[in-house]
């Protein structure tokens, strides 16, 4: 069994951003600058946020990181979206989710341009992913065929078992692993909350992507021996031995898992730094579009 190590692998992807970065500042004096904006203080918010902004820092990134109240309006924050797209300084914006109840998140994220949409979730980025054009994939997905890349993973041919349908995470997963591209070519099962039988479905996947939101939902007698489990769940568990009196596991019960796998990614350390290294490339691909004049 090997380890998808997440954060050894972004540190290689980020190794090559900053050279790509340097390059672009001394050939055009251009600074990729990514903003971001939160809304509330959701502590997991928080973290992904300050993530995100501190790896611009360390990749020689500007970013701007915009706070709001949970009582902003729907109509102001599409506002403070549409300053954001008529900025030209600005080349990536990032609205973390998830947004309060009074606000529809399509609102917001179809009023981003489509030239600055790093995160890859406007409609027309991922209407273009469907359509297998060049355009901003989604980051989360991204990472993840960072990962496979990097370790010379071929998914041609395999059957890949994606559990969850999110718009961010599973159904762009599915899209990708089986486009006419490399890596892609799998052959793909999208299993969500009504499917029947989950587990005679898992255990005849060559690759299981489980993206939940549920606490070690993937248990060994729902994975074949050999088979790759990326694990993309984020879930804070209570844990008394820590001084925190919590930690973070994923939708995989990795201790019993792992050892029938040929690959599995680790939680944390696993997909989470790659999500960050897909959202840098795209915000570094976008600082190198020209920018539209707004009147
Ligand atoms: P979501 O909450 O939008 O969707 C969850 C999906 O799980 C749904 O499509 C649902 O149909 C499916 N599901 C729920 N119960 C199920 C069941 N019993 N059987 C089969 N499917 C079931 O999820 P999301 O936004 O894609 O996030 C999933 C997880 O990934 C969360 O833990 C989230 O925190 C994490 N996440 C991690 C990263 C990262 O960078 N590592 C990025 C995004 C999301």
């Amino acid at each position: 069994m090997q380890i998808l190590d997440g954060t050894l692998v972004a540190a290689h992807i980020k190794e090559q951003l900053k050279t790509e970065v340097d390059a672009l500042k001394s050939s055009t004096g251009k600074t990729p600058h990514l903003a971001a904006i939160l809304v509330g203080n959701n502590p997991a918010s928080e973290a992904y946020v300050g993530h995100k902004v501190k790896t611009c820092a360390e990749l020689g990134f500007e970013s701007t990181l915009l706070r709001f109240d949970t009582s902003i309006s729907q109509r102001d924050l599409v506002n403070e979206v549409r300053k954001l797209n008529e900025d030209s300084s600005v080349d990536g914006i990032l609205v973390q989710l998830p947004l309060p109840d009074h606000i529809e998140p399509d609102m917001i994220i179809n009023t981003i341009d489509p030239a600055k949409d790093v995160d890859g979730f406007h409609p027309i980025s991922q209407g273009k992913m469907m359509l297998g054009q060049p355009t901003f994939l989604p980051a989360t997905p991204y990472g993840i065929l960072l990962m496979l890349e990097h370790y010379n993973i071929d998914v041609a041919g395999k059957h890949c078992v994606v559990i969850g349908r999110s718009n961010i995470v599973g159904t762009p997963m599915t899209i990708l692993l089986s486009r006419n591209g490399k890596p892609g070519n799998a052959t793909v099962t999208l299993c969500h909350s009504r499917t029947r039988n989950l587990k005679d479905l898992t255990l005849q996947a060559d690759v299981i992507v489980a993206a939940i939101g549920k606490p070690k939902f993937v248990t060994a007698d729902m994975v074949r021996e050999g088979a790759i489990v990326i694990d993309v769940g984020i879930n804070r568990i209570d844990d008394p031995t820590k001084k925190s009196g919590s930690r973070l596991v994923g939708d995989v019960d990795f201790d019993n898992v792992a050892p029938l796998c040929s690959y599995i990614t680790p939680v944390p350390k696993g997909v989470g730094p790659m999500t960050i290294c897909g959202l840098m490339k795209n915000t570094l691909e976008a600082a190198k579009l020209p920018k539209p004049v707004y009147n």
